[in-house]
């Protein structure tokens, strides 16, 4: 929840410019492409290599970088995914901010580029979605895409972590996840993450890291790779930009994250939760292929899914690994419909928030 000091704070160092000009209008919320339309207001901020400062809420536009950015260079990058929805009532909320402001500054620490506090980032982000209510979306499994970023600032090509950095907020309305189930590649060619590296950080990188292999398995019909570790070449990571969850008999598999290679879901943390909730036993263990494998074939794999901010939960219907093509009846996902249904019942408010995801505006 936010407190009154934050929030004041927020008010006294953010400095606000509303728009003239909104295009909201231009706006077809029941027909919304993912990230083409952005909000009429972003937040920036700049660290001057010992605080943040120039913090404010403008009109949504371009900015302009030096060709030496550092950031173009060497990817001092880090960014996140939020999202907001209406309650019932047609109030904003934020889905758990503060998991994602914690990973943010997790991200941050690895990637050598400094904190952001929270007045800037929750605060920030509280008062952006005040102004721009309007473009949160209420059709149903509607919602507004917040993204929070950070990029190194020195105009510098130097190789060396950047002194100054700039913050931003920006929203794009995003609509209903067309829930088309995936098909998945494990292969043992590319790896996203090893222990020791960056895999547990939201940075750029990872992601630039991913496009080759991800556009190869593409080729080949698939949507997303079900990335393993590059030891062993078995042991699931995620896939695609999602967890993953395995759900065999009554239990919900998902790989623990002790080796610092996977990216810690918020939606993971409210799935597992959820899971709970409904009875399942939950195992966070190190996982192979070769069990799935092998509760494919003994009949007792029931579901595989991913979870992330942008799907909420995608359905696997097609999972191969070498010679083994395991093909499942996605029609038949009660478990993953189920979480589906429990997570978009608190993030709209039509149910009591008793675990206190929401945040309010
Ligand atoms: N793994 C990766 C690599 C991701 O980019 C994301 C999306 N942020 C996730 C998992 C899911 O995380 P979240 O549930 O917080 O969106």
């Amino acid at each position: 929840t936010k407190s009154t000091a934050m929030m004041e704070e927020a008010d006294k160092k953010i400095k606000v410019t509303r728009t003239t000009a909104s295009t909201i209008g231009e706006v077809d919320f029941n027909n919304l492409a993912f990230g083409k339309k952005y909000a009429d207001h972003m937040l920036l901020a700049d660290f001057d290599g010992k605080e943040w400062i120039n913090a404010e809420i403008v009109p949504f536009g371009h900015i302009s970088v030096s060709p030496s950015n550092a950031a173009w260079h060497y990817g001092q990058a880090i960014f996140e995914g939020i999202k907001a929805y209406k309650d019932q009532q047609g109030n904003p909320m934020i889905f758990r901010p503060y998991d994602n402001y914690k990973r943010f500054n997790l991200s941050a620490e690895r990637m050598g580029m400094p904190d952001v506090p929270e007045w800037l980032f929750i605060g920030g982000m509280a008062k952006l979605i005040d102004i721009d209510r309007d473009w949160v979306p209420t059709n149903e499994g509607s919602s507004l895409y917040l993204r929070p970023f950070m990029i190194a600032a020195d105009e510098f090509i130097g190789v060396r972590p950047s002194d100054t950095y700039k913050f931003a907020i920006i929203n794009s309305p995003s609509g209903p996840y067309f829930n088309k189930p995936i098909k998945l590649l494990v292969q043992d060619k590319y790896v996203r993450a090893f222990p020791g590296g960056v895999g547990y950080a939201k940075a750029a990188g990872n992601y630039g890291g991913a496009m080759y292999p991800t556009m190869q398995a593409r080729k080949d019909g698939y949507d997303q790779i079900l990335w393993v570790d590059g030891y062993d070449y078995k042991f699931l990571q995620e896939c695609g930009t999602m967890n993953v969850f395995v759900i065999i008999g009554n239990r919900a598999i998902t790989p623990d994250l002790t080796q610092g290679t996977i990216l810690a879901g918020v939606t993971r943390a409210s799935v597992m939760d959820v899971l709970v909730d409904m009875g399942l036993e939950l195992e966070e263990r190190p996982i192979s292929i070769e069990e799935v494998v092998e509760a494919y074939n003994n009949g007792t794999l029931r579901e595989v899914f991913g979870t992330g901010t942008a799907a909420s939960v995608a359905y696997v219907e097609q999972l191969d690994y070498k010679e083994h093509k395991i093909s499942l009846d996605t029609t038949k996902y009660t478990v993953g419909a189920e979480v589906i249904n429990r997570l978009d019942a608190i993030r709209t408010g039509k149910v009591a928030d008793e675990k206190g995801w929401n945040f309010h505006i």
